[in-house]
């Protein structure tokens, strides 16, 4: 079983600042709040920002304006991952020191070259190559420079967890929760610290909401299987189990997830259109 949360309700809104928030991140975040107020809770505001390429200051101040302009407020100071980065390396150790990370010196091609089946997000399946390296090879490639990224065990961790659920519960946050149980295998030994960082996107997430004693993570259904790794890692770590709830997904008009990446609006040019927080709500049907 996993740890239970803390009593007083905590809930988080966690974009990352690599572009202007759209129509989903305002829905992401208006039913985070809506949530927080459904059970007496309170919401933070955390800035994902540990991929320093793509996320950029001006993107931070943009998400305090629109997030503000929508009405929200949350306590300060916001947390940035970025300022955090010993942390994630501390709970990389952890699990360093547990052997259940080992270093991948596989390139992108390679992964792709020898994987045979896809992760749930459609992304080729890491084949384990670098799992049959033996201490000496390791340290050799170590030593000798060559980048390199460490990546979870994924069976082993699981042979020593057993079986694992979590809690989900639906868009009346106030409902009783469901169990599920949850599947980490289908995502293979993922990385969980990149190249030249001690973290990634799943190490990260797990350490802050436990650091934040969130209890309650709202999020996108586009992050429904991403769930089961974070599972995994808070067993592995000794962290507690939020309750979960995934909420639907804005589309754009060709069906797909709005981004960034495929231009959809931005909040900020859909406010100098003479759009009001209000026609956002009710756009989203809140
Ligand atoms: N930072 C993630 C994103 O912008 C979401 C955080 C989460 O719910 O884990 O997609």
């Amino acid at each position: 079983m996993s740890k239970k949360p803390s009593h007083h309700p905590v809930l988080r809104f966690a974009p990352s600042p690599n572009g202007l928030l759209h129509l989903g991140h305002a829905f992401s975040a208006l039913v985070t709040w809506q949530a927080a107020r459904a059970l007496g809770g309170t919401s933070l505001l955390r800035i994902e920002d540990i991929d320093t390429e793509r996320c950029k200051p001006e993107f931070v101040d943009a998400i305090f304006s629109d997030l503000a302009w929508l009405g929200l407020d949350w306590p300060t100071p916001v947390m940035l991952q970025s300022e955090r980065l010993d942390v994630y390396a501390d709970a990389g150790n952890h699990l360093r020191h547990a052997d259940l990370l080992y270093p991948c010196f596989c390139s992108r091609s390679d992964i792709a070259a020898l994987s045979s089946a896809t992760d749930p997000d459609g992304a080729p399946l890491y084949a384990g190559t670098c799992r049959q390296l033996d201490r000496g090879q390791q340290i050799e490639r170590l030593q000798r420079g060559d980048p390199v990224q460490f990546r979870l065990d994924t069976q082993t961790a699981l042979d020593r967890v057993g079986m694992l659920t979590y809690s989900v519960v639906g868009p009346l946050i106030t409902d009783r929760p469901q169990i599920r149980y949850a599947r980490p295998e289908r995502w293979g030994d993922v990385v969980l610290q990149r190249k030249g960082i001690p973290t990634s996107y799943h190490l990260s997430v797990v350490v802050d909401d436990a650091a934040q004693a969130i209890t309650h993570v709202t999020r996108g259904r586009d992050l429904e299987a991403a769930t089961d790794l974070h599972v995994l890692l808070q067993m592995l770590l000794g962290l507690p189990t939020p309750i979960y709830h995934f909420h639907r997904l804005i589309l754009a008009d060709d069906g797909k997830k709005l981004s960034k990446s495929k231009g959809s609006p931005s909040l900020a040019s859909l406010r100098e259109a003479g759009w009001t927080p209000q026609d956002v709500r009710r756009a989203l049907g809140l």
